[in-house]
Protein backbone atom coordinates (compact mmCIF):
# COMPACT_ATOMS: atom_id res chain seq x y z
CA UNK A 1 0.00 0.00 0.00
CA UNK A 2 1.02 3.38 -0.62
CA UNK A 3 2.09 5.44 2.03
CA UNK A 4 -0.98 8.46 1.59
CA UNK A 5 1.68 11.00 1.57
CA UNK A 6 1.43 10.30 -2.40
CA UNK A 7 -1.64 12.71 -2.54
CA UNK A 8 -0.75 15.24 -1.04
CA UNK A 9 -0.23 18.17 -2.66
CA UNK A 10 3.25 19.00 -1.70
CA UNK A 11 4.11 15.63 -2.64
CA UNK A 12 2.59 16.92 -6.15
CA UNK A 13 5.10 19.77 -5.97
CA UNK A 14 8.14 18.11 -5.26
CA UNK A 15 7.47 16.07 -8.35
CA UNK A 16 7.17 18.43 -10.51
CA UNK A 17 10.35 20.31 -8.98
CA UNK A 18 12.30 17.64 -9.96
CA UNK A 19 11.15 17.44 -13.19
CA UNK A 20 10.46 21.04 -14.06
CA UNK A 21 14.09 23.09 -12.85
CA UNK A 22 13.20 25.38 -15.36
CA UNK A 23 9.88 26.88 -13.91
CA UNK A 24 9.73 29.44 -11.35
CA UNK A 25 8.45 28.91 -7.60
CA UNK A 26 4.99 30.22 -8.51
CA UNK A 27 5.06 28.12 -11.83
CA UNK A 28 5.60 25.27 -10.12
CA UNK A 29 2.68 25.97 -7.14
CA UNK A 30 0.41 26.43 -9.55
CA UNK A 31 1.01 22.96 -11.46
CA UNK A 32 1.20 21.39 -8.41
CA UNK A 33 -2.47 22.83 -7.83
CA UNK A 34 -3.95 21.45 -11.56
CA UNK A 35 -1.93 18.14 -10.52
CA UNK A 36 -3.23 17.42 -7.08
CA UNK A 37 -7.23 18.53 -8.01
CA UNK A 38 -6.87 16.20 -11.32
CA UNK A 39 -9.66 18.16 -12.73
CA UNK A 40 -9.23 21.34 -14.49
CA UNK A 41 -12.88 22.79 -13.87
CA UNK A 42 -12.62 22.17 -10.51
CA UNK A 43 -9.52 23.55 -9.82
CA UNK A 44 -10.01 26.43 -11.55
CA UNK A 45 -13.89 27.16 -10.02
CA UNK A 46 -12.54 26.82 -6.44
CA UNK A 47 -9.75 28.80 -6.73
CA UNK A 48 -11.11 31.72 -8.39
CA UNK A 49 -14.11 31.44 -6.39
CA UNK A 50 -12.02 32.00 -3.23
CA UNK A 51 -10.05 34.68 -5.20
CA UNK A 52 -13.26 36.68 -5.81
CA UNK A 53 -14.24 36.37 -2.13
CA UNK A 54 -10.93 37.13 -0.59
CA UNK A 55 -10.05 40.04 -2.75
CA UNK A 56 -13.92 41.23 -2.45
CA UNK A 57 -13.53 41.76 1.16
CA UNK A 58 -10.00 42.31 1.95
CA UNK A 59 -10.42 45.27 -0.69
CA UNK A 60 -13.71 46.52 1.49
CA UNK A 61 -12.59 46.05 4.32
CA UNK A 62 -9.66 48.92 4.28
CA UNK A 63 -12.52 51.55 3.21
CA UNK A 64 -14.89 50.19 6.31
CA UNK A 65 -11.82 51.18 8.64
CA UNK A 66 -11.43 55.36 6.85
CA UNK A 67 -14.61 55.81 7.77
CA UNK A 68 -14.17 54.96 11.24
CA UNK A 69 -10.82 57.10 10.90
CA UNK A 70 -12.51 61.15 11.34
CA UNK A 71 -8.96 62.53 9.76
CA UNK A 72 -10.05 61.52 6.36
CA UNK A 73 -13.77 62.48 6.40
CA UNK A 74 -12.11 65.03 4.57
CA UNK A 75 -11.53 63.25 1.44
CA UNK A 76 -14.73 61.40 1.62
CA UNK A 77 -17.12 62.86 -1.48
CA UNK A 78 -20.20 63.21 0.64
CA UNK A 79 -18.88 63.87 3.91
CA UNK A 80 -21.79 64.18 5.44
CA UNK A 81 -23.07 60.19 4.55
CA UNK A 82 -20.75 57.96 6.24
CA UNK A 83 -22.73 54.37 6.20
CA UNK A 84 -23.75 52.93 9.55
CA UNK A 85 -22.03 49.36 10.93
CA UNK A 86 -25.48 48.15 10.15
CA UNK A 87 -26.07 49.29 6.96
CA UNK A 88 -22.52 47.76 5.99
CA UNK A 89 -23.80 44.58 7.90
CA UNK A 90 -27.05 44.39 5.64
CA UNK A 91 -24.79 45.07 2.31
CA UNK A 92 -22.68 42.21 2.75
CA UNK A 93 -25.40 39.73 3.40
CA UNK A 94 -27.17 40.62 0.42
CA UNK A 95 -23.60 40.25 -1.24
CA UNK A 96 -22.74 37.39 0.14
CA UNK A 97 -26.15 35.71 -1.06
CA UNK A 98 -25.74 36.81 -5.06
CA UNK A 99 -22.09 35.67 -4.80
CA UNK A 100 -23.42 32.16 -3.87
CA UNK A 101 -26.16 32.15 -6.27
CA UNK A 102 -25.30 34.26 -9.49
CA UNK A 103 -21.32 34.68 -9.46
CA UNK A 104 -20.70 30.87 -8.12
CA UNK A 105 -22.42 29.20 -11.25
CA UNK A 106 -21.22 32.40 -13.96
CA UNK A 107 -17.35 31.68 -12.26
CA UNK A 108 -17.76 27.92 -12.65
CA UNK A 109 -19.08 27.92 -16.00
CA UNK A 110 -16.09 30.20 -17.31
CA UNK A 111 -12.97 27.59 -17.65
CA UNK A 112 -15.28 25.37 -19.57
CA UNK A 113 -16.65 27.96 -21.87
CA UNK A 114 -13.09 29.26 -22.18
CA UNK A 115 -11.21 25.95 -22.47
CA UNK A 116 -13.63 25.89 -25.84
CA UNK A 117 -12.23 28.76 -26.96
CA UNK A 118 -8.47 27.53 -26.64
CA UNK A 119 -7.89 28.69 -23.08
CA UNK A 120 -4.05 27.91 -21.44
CA UNK A 121 -4.08 26.81 -18.25
CA UNK A 122 -0.22 25.24 -18.46
CA UNK A 123 2.97 26.71 -17.07
CA UNK A 124 5.60 28.41 -17.93
CA UNK A 125 2.77 31.98 -17.46
CA UNK A 126 2.63 34.20 -20.30
CA UNK A 127 5.33 37.19 -19.92
CA UNK A 128 4.28 40.63 -17.89
CA UNK A 129 3.59 42.68 -21.39
CA UNK A 130 1.25 40.13 -22.58
CA UNK A 131 -0.74 40.05 -19.77
CA UNK A 132 -0.65 44.11 -19.95
CA UNK A 133 -1.54 44.62 -23.51
CA UNK A 134 -4.46 42.12 -22.62
CA UNK A 135 -5.80 43.65 -19.22
CA UNK A 136 -5.51 46.83 -20.91
CA UNK A 137 -8.29 45.70 -24.22
CA UNK A 138 -10.25 43.91 -21.63
CA UNK A 139 -10.88 46.81 -19.88
CA UNK A 140 -11.42 48.74 -22.60
CA UNK A 141 -14.20 46.80 -23.83
CA UNK A 142 -15.80 46.11 -19.83
CA UNK A 143 -15.90 49.40 -19.65
CA UNK A 144 -17.58 49.55 -23.33
CA UNK A 145 -20.44 47.06 -22.06
CA UNK A 146 -20.87 48.57 -19.14
CA UNK A 147 -22.00 52.39 -20.42
CA UNK A 148 -24.35 50.99 -22.88
CA UNK A 149 -25.88 48.26 -20.39
CA UNK A 150 -25.99 50.34 -17.57
CA UNK A 151 -27.69 53.52 -19.39
CA UNK A 152 -29.75 51.01 -20.24
CA UNK A 153 -30.82 49.49 -16.59
CA UNK A 154 -31.39 53.87 -16.08
CA UNK A 155 -34.49 53.36 -18.98
CA UNK A 156 -37.91 53.23 -16.37
CA UNK A 157 -39.07 49.57 -16.21
CA UNK A 158 -35.57 47.80 -16.21
CA UNK A 159 -34.77 50.63 -13.35
CA UNK A 160 -37.63 50.08 -11.45
CA UNK A 161 -37.50 46.67 -11.71
CA UNK A 162 -33.88 45.44 -11.85
CA UNK A 163 -31.07 48.58 -10.78
CA UNK A 164 -33.34 50.25 -8.27
CA UNK A 165 -31.20 47.73 -5.92
CA UNK A 166 -27.83 49.24 -6.56
CA UNK A 167 -29.27 52.29 -5.89
CA UNK A 168 -30.56 51.80 -2.09
CA UNK A 169 -27.17 53.74 -1.39
CA UNK A 170 -26.97 57.78 -2.67
CA UNK A 171 -23.43 57.51 -0.94
CA UNK A 172 -21.87 54.69 -1.64
CA UNK A 173 -18.86 52.72 0.02
CA UNK A 174 -16.35 49.77 -0.65
CA UNK A 175 -19.16 46.90 0.07
CA UNK A 176 -21.60 47.98 -2.13
CA UNK A 177 -19.94 47.66 -5.00
CA UNK A 178 -21.90 44.69 -6.37
CA UNK A 179 -24.91 45.27 -4.00
CA UNK A 180 -27.65 44.98 -6.85
CA UNK A 181 -30.39 42.44 -8.25
CA UNK A 182 -28.63 39.04 -9.35
CA UNK A 183 -29.98 39.74 -12.78
CA UNK A 184 -27.78 42.98 -12.65
CA UNK A 185 -25.06 40.78 -11.27
CA UNK A 186 -25.40 38.21 -14.06
CA UNK A 187 -25.62 41.00 -17.07
CA UNK A 188 -22.92 43.51 -15.27
CA UNK A 189 -20.60 40.11 -14.86
CA UNK A 190 -20.89 39.36 -18.66
CA UNK A 191 -18.90 42.62 -19.91
CA UNK A 192 -16.20 40.69 -16.95
CA UNK A 193 -16.56 37.39 -18.63
CA UNK A 194 -17.15 37.62 -22.30
CA UNK A 195 -14.70 39.99 -22.83
CA UNK A 196 -11.59 37.73 -22.50
CA UNK A 197 -13.63 34.78 -23.79
CA UNK A 198 -14.28 36.69 -26.89
CA UNK A 199 -10.77 37.81 -26.59
CA UNK A 200 -9.60 34.16 -26.45
CA UNK A 201 -11.82 33.19 -29.16
CA UNK A 202 -10.92 35.52 -31.81
CA UNK A 203 -6.71 35.08 -30.49
CA UNK A 204 -6.31 31.54 -29.18
CA UNK A 205 -3.68 33.27 -26.93
CA UNK A 206 -5.42 33.44 -23.50
CA UNK A 207 -3.75 32.22 -20.24
CA UNK A 208 -6.12 31.89 -17.75
CA UNK A 209 -3.72 33.56 -15.52
CA UNK A 210 -4.23 36.96 -17.10
CA UNK A 211 -7.91 35.97 -16.84
CA UNK A 212 -7.19 35.73 -13.09
CA UNK A 213 -5.49 39.45 -12.85
CA UNK A 214 -8.02 40.89 -15.11
CA UNK A 215 -10.38 39.97 -12.51
CA UNK A 216 -8.33 40.90 -9.60
CA UNK A 217 -8.10 44.67 -10.82
CA UNK A 218 -11.41 44.87 -12.10
CA UNK A 219 -13.12 44.22 -8.27
CA UNK A 220 -10.49 46.58 -7.12
CA UNK A 221 -11.61 49.12 -9.92
CA UNK A 222 -15.43 48.20 -8.64
CA UNK A 223 -15.00 48.69 -5.15
CA UNK A 224 -12.55 51.64 -5.14
CA UNK A 225 -15.10 53.33 -7.52
CA UNK A 226 -17.98 52.80 -4.45
CA UNK A 227 -15.30 53.68 -1.95
CA UNK A 228 -16.64 57.46 -1.45
CA UNK A 229 -13.32 58.84 -1.25
CA UNK A 230 -11.26 61.16 -3.43
CA UNK A 231 -7.54 61.43 -2.26
CA UNK A 232 -5.18 63.97 -4.08
CA UNK A 233 -3.01 60.85 -5.07
CA UNK A 234 -6.20 59.07 -6.78
CA UNK A 235 -5.58 57.35 -9.61
CA UNK A 236 -7.65 59.97 -11.90
CA UNK A 237 -5.84 62.79 -10.65
CA UNK A 238 -2.65 61.34 -12.84
CA UNK A 239 -5.07 59.33 -15.60
CA UNK A 240 -7.86 62.00 -16.22
CA UNK A 241 -9.60 59.60 -18.64
CA UNK A 242 -9.54 57.34 -15.34
CA UNK A 243 -13.11 57.35 -13.69
CA UNK A 244 -12.62 56.46 -10.07
CA UNK A 245 -14.46 57.08 -7.06
CA UNK A 246 -15.35 60.53 -7.89
CA UNK A 247 -17.36 59.61 -11.53
CA UNK A 248 -19.11 57.19 -9.81
CA UNK A 249 -20.22 58.69 -6.60
CA UNK A 250 -21.69 61.58 -8.53
CA UNK A 251 -23.62 59.03 -10.39
CA UNK A 252 -25.03 57.64 -7.13
CA UNK A 253 -25.88 61.09 -5.78
CA UNK A 254 -27.59 62.46 -8.76
CA UNK A 255 -29.16 59.16 -9.98
CA UNK A 256 -28.36 60.23 -13.98
CA UNK A 257 -25.05 60.38 -16.15
CA UNK A 258 -21.86 58.75 -15.27
CA UNK A 259 -22.73 55.07 -16.54
CA UNK A 260 -19.06 54.06 -17.69
CA UNK A 261 -16.92 52.07 -15.13
CA UNK A 262 -13.31 52.38 -15.74
CA UNK A 263 -12.98 55.52 -18.36
CA UNK A 264 -14.47 59.21 -18.90
CA UNK A 265 -14.52 58.69 -22.59
CA UNK A 266 -18.28 57.30 -23.43
CA UNK A 267 -19.88 59.81 -20.91
CA UNK A 268 -17.92 62.37 -22.06
CA UNK A 269 -18.32 62.01 -25.71
CA UNK A 270 -22.15 61.21 -25.32
CA UNK A 271 -22.61 63.97 -23.31
CA UNK A 272 -24.03 61.88 -20.09
CA UNK A 273 -21.68 63.44 -17.91
CA UNK A 274 -23.07 64.32 -14.29
CA UNK A 275 -22.36 66.83 -11.59
CA UNK A 276 -22.48 70.09 -11.25
CA UNK A 277 -19.06 71.20 -13.72
CA UNK A 278 -20.45 68.96 -16.38
CA UNK A 279 -23.98 71.01 -16.24
CA UNK A 280 -22.15 74.66 -16.24
CA UNK A 281 -20.22 73.16 -19.77
CA UNK A 282 -23.52 72.00 -21.51
CA UNK A 283 -24.82 75.51 -19.91
CA UNK A 284 -22.01 77.41 -21.95
CA UNK A 285 -21.93 75.42 -25.13
CA UNK A 286 -25.86 75.68 -25.22
CA UNK A 287 -25.25 79.69 -24.40
CA UNK A 288 -22.07 79.87 -27.19
CA UNK A 289 -24.94 78.09 -29.76
CA UNK A 290 -27.74 80.46 -29.01
CA UNK A 291 -25.74 83.14 -29.41
CA UNK A 292 -24.02 81.93 -32.67
CA UNK A 293 -27.14 81.61 -34.06
ZN1 LIG B 1 -26.88 53.36 -11.99
ZN1 LIG C 1 -22.57 51.88 -8.27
Amino acid sequence: MLPHTQNTYWHEFSEISRYNVQLNYFEKLWAAWYAFMGNDVLATGIMSFLMHETVYFGRSLPWMLVDRIPALNKYKIQSHKVPSAKEQWDCAKLVLLSHFTVELPQIWLFHPMAQYFGLATSVPFPSILTMAYQIAIFFVLEDTWHYWMHRALHWGPLYKNIHKIHHQYSAPFGLAAEYASPIEVMILGLGTIFAPILWCALTKNLHILTMYIWIVLRLCQAIDAHSGYDFPYSLHQFLPFWAGADHHDTHHEKFIGNYSSSFRWWDYALDTESGAEAAKRRREKKAARAKAA
